[in-house]
């Protein structure tokens, strides 16, 4: 056994500790991983009820097998380590969410998707195993073979099962640059199609895109590349989402690519405009810039954002590729905010946690991820949150469930699998040390 991995079991064996006695006491607890939370902040958040179980430390990569181009990772490992790690080693986890310190424990307990998505989905559909801590305190591994409705059901389940505390999931081959291409589209239709094209394709390494505006839709499309003509970077003074709009074609250095988002965490800054100034981030950049900075600075400034009415509309809608027109429809129309980040994300096989209900309406096997980063919400007269909301359950779709979530009990259940939710919920937790799904989510409306 090597240090790590016996230092992995011992602290793990601590945590189990921790939940047992929590149980035995009939206490209510959260998990706290340490980093920032990629959630957004909601005054007296429920999320963080109860008791601490503090798991991070667990936050090493505790195995790299090149041959098999698999990695073993605790949940703490964010993707900024990960990516480095792997890189250096010629490999990559399939799917690196943008934001360096999205966690490993956070993509799959949480959500993800990133520009390999159009082909293998999430982090989750790439991952074969995970070691478990149940809020019974028992230490369990599950996999596709061994407990597989736990193995499913810990995905998404934002961490009201039991404590993820290590992930075994696969690589793929990585060369150190990627060469962009960008193609700007003035018509939707002629950038549906498209978009559609290269995904059925499969003729690139990455595919996503980003809608400038009505009339300015970029598709971006990528290619590992092994020598540049020259490299460009995006991590200081130069802002990467308008540079898509502004070239034809890029070279990045992969770990770049990976990370091209995170110093504006998409495009937040420009909730802030100094931000986007060439002066202000040659002088503050590295202190200000990068999601991690800009998360814990609205942190900082919680006490002041929750003056407004209600937090700007940060939110995920995954909608059924073949009702993609129908909600780029309402969404230019009504909804009216850009830029809009687009990600084609392909569902291997229907997910146990989405309900038979809702599965029968999806009914797709592409899913089209439109991502909203910053829309006010302060008129008092719409709930762009809820209009989001209702939209999204109206087309089949599913949203993430990291901010403001309005949904009924009975919707809610409709749209999720509370037969199988439930089944696990009793198998690990049986005493209810994590709360239940939709009470975590939805207290604070
Ligand atoms: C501004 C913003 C931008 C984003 N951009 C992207 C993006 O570009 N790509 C993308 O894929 N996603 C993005 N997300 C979504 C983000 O990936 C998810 O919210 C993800 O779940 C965050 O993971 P985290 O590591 O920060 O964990 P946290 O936010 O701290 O936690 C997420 C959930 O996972 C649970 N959890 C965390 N660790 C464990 C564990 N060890 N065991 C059990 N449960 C656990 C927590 O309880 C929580 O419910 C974004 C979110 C925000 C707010």
């Amino acid at each position: 056994m090597t240090d790590r991995s016996s230092l992995h079991a011992h602290e793990v064996q601590a945590i189990a500790e921790r939940i047992r006695t929590l149980a035995a006491n009939g206490e209510r607890a959260h998990i706290e991983k340490g980093g920032v939370h990629h959630f957004v902040p909601l005054p007296k958040d429920p999320r963080f009820a109860g008791r601490t179980v503090d798991v991070s430390s667990l936050n090493r990569v505790l195995e790299i097998d090149v041959e098999k181009r698999l990695a073993v990772a605790e949940p703490g490992v964010t993707f900024a380590e990960l990516a480095r790690a792997t890189l250096a080693h010629g490999l990559l986890p399939i799917v690196v969410p943008e934001l360096e310190g999205i966690t490993v424990g956070g993509a799959i307990a949480g959500c993800s998707v990133e520009s390999m998505s159009y082909r293998h989905g999430g982090f989750h559909d790439t991952s074969l195993e995970y070691e478990i801590v149940s809020g019974a305190g028992e230490v369990l591994t599950c996999s596709r073979e061994q407990n597989p409705l736990a193995f499913e059901m810990i995905h998404g389940s934002y961490g009201t099962l039991g404590v993820l505390t290590r992930a075994t999931f696969r690589l793929v081959p990585a060369k150190p640059y990627v060469h962009m291409t960008y193609v700007r589209h003035t018509s939707f239709a002629d950038f549906e199609r498209e978009l559609r094209a290269h995904c059925a394709q499969g003729d690139y390494d990455f595919i996503d895109a980003i809608i400038h505006s009505r009339d300015a839709l970029v598709l971006c499309l990528g290619r590992f590349a092994d020598t540049p003509p020259y490299t460009s970077s995006y991590r200081h003074l130069e802002i990467f989402y308008k540079s898509t709009l502004a070239r034809r074609e890029d070279y990045l250095t992969t770990e770049d690519y990976c990370f091209r988002y995170d110093t504006e965490c998409h495009w937040l800054t420009a909730t802030f405009p100094p931000l986007e100034w060439k002066p202000v981030r040659w002088l503050l950049g590295k202190r200000l810039l990068g999601s991690t900075n800009l998360i814990r600075a609205s942190g900082t400034l919680a006490p002041l954002l929750a003056l407004k009415r209600r937090p700007d509309v940060v939110c995920d809608v995954f909608i059924p590729a073949r009702r993609f027109g129908e909600f780029w429809e309402w969404y230019s129309r009504d909804f009216d905010f850009f830029p809009l980040w687009v990600v084609p994300y392909r569902v291997p096989a229907m997910y146990p946690w989405i309900g038979p209900e809702h599965a029968a309406r999806m009914h797709d096997e592409l899913f089209i991820d439109c991502a909203i980063y910053g829309k006010p919400n302060g008129d008092p007269s719409v709930d762009w949150s809820e209009r989001l909301e209702e939209k999204t359950y109206e087309l089949g779709g599913i949203k993430t469930l990291i901010s403001r979530n309005h949904y009924s009990e009975e919707r809610f259940w409709s749209i999720y699998h509370r037969a199988n939710y439930d089944a696990v919920k009793r198998q690990l937790d049986p005493r209810g040390v994590f709360p239940g799904l939709y009470e975590k989510l939805h207290k604070v409306g």
